[in-house]
């Protein structure tokens, strides 16, 4: 077993622009020995990224035929990433990576990673503009996902690398942070170190940023290198200074699905 595979991945079936048939490919050309799937989960208050009802069938349908198809060259799994907001049942799934992509308040559901302004207007109205009220509502949201992976720890900061919006390195944000990390290890979750943002050019460092990474390996976290792609030449973005950020927070081990979730040396 080796890094060559990727658990986190967005097809033409919700936002992702390549359709299964293409990633599998991909990762076939790419020398991958596995290929995880992971649709957004329908959530019914915004259907514009997620896989609709019928979709989500279709999907599951076509993940299995290509097992069928590719089987003999790659292991294909068909996973999916559950909105913390979304209901539906996992249990057709292989694994589940929960994730947090709105935060309900005062009855609106404000998304956390659509865009700048649509996250800074909605702080101002709805916390007075106390974006650290915003993170720690974000992290007890976190805490509390569903599944065996942590997506996009972090996602929260997504505008934010360079600081402008918020400070990442005030307490109240860390020790959101920190709880919430210590719940889900608590939980025996995995983190994913999430290179997605850097493939669409929103950044240029993955999630979850290095401080708290460090924490994750502090506590004794799990990890995992995903890159969230949603196209298919991106399955393998970034996955060597992925690997690097991973030994130089001191990790030796990186988690991989295999059937069941399974640890390589580093
Ligand atoms: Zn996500
Ligand atoms: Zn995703």
């Amino acid at each position: 077993m080796s890094l060559k595979c990727n658990f986190h991945t967005h097809t033409t079936f919700c936002d992702g622009r390549s359709t299964p048939e293409e990633v599998v490919i991909s990762a076939i050309e790419k020398g991958f020995w596995a290929i995880g799937f992971s649709g957004h989960m329908y959530t019914p208050f915004d259907e514009s990224y997620c896989m609709s009802k019928e979709g989500t069938a279709e999907y599951i349908k076509e993940i299995r035929r290509l097992r069928n198809v590719y089987g003999d060259r790659i292991k294909i799994f068909l996973g999916i990433e559950a909105d913390y907001c979304s209901d539906e049942d996992i249990s057709p799934y292989d694994y589940t990576i929960g994730s947090v992509h709105y935060v309900l308040k005062n009855g609106e559901y404000i998304p956390v990673d659509e865009t700048a302004e649509i996250q800074i207007d909605a702080v101002n109205r709805l916390y007075n503009g106390d974006f650290l009220a915003f993170a720690e509502d974000y992290f007890a949201c976190v805490s509390n996902v569903n599944g065996e992976i942590v997506g996009h720890l972090d996602l929260i900061s997504k505008f934010n690398e360079d600081g402008s919006i918020f400070d990442e390195t005030a307490p109240r944000y860390v020790s959101a942070a920190e709880n919430a990390i210590i719940k889900l290890i608590s939980r025996d979750m995995i983190f994913e170190i999430n290179t997605g943002a850097m493939s669409r050019g929103y950044r240029k460092t993955p999630y979850p940023s290095e401080k708290l990474l460090r924490i994750i390996r502090e506590k004794g976290g799990k990890i995992m290198i995903n890159s969230d792609a949603h196209k298919a030449s991106n399955i393998d973005f970034a996955f060597d200074e992925a690997l690097a950020l991973a030994k130089r927070c001191g990790f030796t081990e990186i988690y991989v699905f295999d059937g069941a979730f399974k640890k390589i040396n580093i």
